[in-house]
């Protein structure tokens, strides 16, 4: 993504009073092909908007995604149909985004209906059992219906139909948040077998930085719409440059203890995305803003080869002087 904006609210029609909120302003990232790439941040962060425009969900206002090198941004109608094969997303709620109505090898065979016509009905249903059986779930299940299975085992029915296309990347928008603590592990394994063992591309969505420490190999932390701190994974955790990634860190109980539920951190609320705070955004909350700080955007920059950046016009005293505050032990 390059330079990514998306609006919502039209301020050209005089019929809207509606603000436009700007749910992600000006977010350039690129997520290798391969990686496990993840993006994090508290609810009304631009996160899912951004995760949408990635995929195309939404058209973006300004700005390109590019997707193996081919700009996406503007790609409709039956383009837009081929992209969806490459390109799949896993929701947050397995329930609400799988039809009740139709049996797991309906569900997860449709897909192939669309991208693979070719197959007849009985090859169709042999891949239906060997992607069923690939989430860990027994072929027999094809013929049972959403209601009769566990949160989990939802999630990965809806993880076997995102697979049936054969797709080069995957985006889960808090694939786990809404899954009992116990089985959340379980899914988070099983998308890194799959991204493993299929050289599958993910790019995660999560709001707290524990979900995602042991599966993604980058990170980017955002914050009313912006991306403030990226980087290898292990580097962000154990030497969190930027304050409100700190405050992140400092604020992560045991995995997962309260699932579906975003964490408020020890700084107070965020300011609403609708009218986010000059200069720096995060100086309403930051214990260490200054004056610049309210006036004079900080640039995403960073000093080593490793590609780990922060927005923070102070990183660099910031990170010798503060103490980290959840020392993980070496
Ligand atoms: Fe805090 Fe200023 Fe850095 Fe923003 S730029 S994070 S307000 S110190
Ligand atoms: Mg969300």
């Amino acid at each position: 993504a390059v330079d990514l904006v998306k609006n919502f609210g039209d301020a050209s029609s005089w019929l809207s009073r509606a603000p436009v909120v700007q749910a992600v302003s000006g977010v350039s990232l690129q997520v290798r092909r391969g990686e496990t790439f993840a993006i994090v941040g508290e609810s009304g962060c631009g996160k899912s908007t951004l995760a949408r425009a990635l995929m195309r969900l939404l058209a973006p206002t300004s700005g390109k995604v590019l997707f193996d090198g081919n700009d996406i941004s503007d790609t409709r109608g039956a383009d837009l149909r081929k992209l969806r094969k490459d390109m799949q997303f896993i929701f947050q709620d397995p329930f609400s985004s799988l039809n009740p109505r139709m049996s797991v090898g309906k569900l997860v065979g449709e897909p192939l209906e669309v991208h693979a016509p070719e197959l007849s009905a009985q090859q169709r249903r042999d891949r239906v059992a060997d992607l069923l059986r690939r989430v860990g779930l027994r072929a027999e299940y094809a013929g049972r219906y959403p209601h009769e299975f566990s949160g989990g085992q939802r999630q990965r029915i809806g993880i076997a139909r995102a697979l049936a296309s054969g797709p080069k990347l995957i985006i889960g928008d808090e694939p786990v948040s809404a899954l009992d603590v116990s089985v959340q592990a379980q899914v988070i394994n099983l998308l890194g077998d799959l991204s493993r063992d299929m050289g599958l591309t993910l790019v995660i969505i999560a709001h707290d930085l524990a979900v995602i420490r042991h599966m993604s190999d980058r990170v980017a932390v955002m914050y009313l719409g912006q991306i403030v701190e990226s980087g290898p994974t292990a580097q962000v955790y154990d030497s969190p440059r930027h304050p409100y990634t700190q405050a992140l860190l400092a604020s992560i109980p045991v995995m997962g203890s309260t699932p579906g539920r975003d964490k408020t951190t020890v700084l107070g609320e965020m300011p609403s995305p609708a009218a986010p705070p000059q200069g720096c955004r995060f100086h309403t909350r930051c214990p260490h803003a200054q004056a610049i700080c309210k006036t004079d955007r900080p640039a995403l920059e960073g000093d080593t080869s490793d590609g780990h950046q922060v927005a923070c016009h102070f990183w660099d005293s910031l990170a010798s002087a503060a103490p980290l505050p959840n020392p993980q032990p070496k």
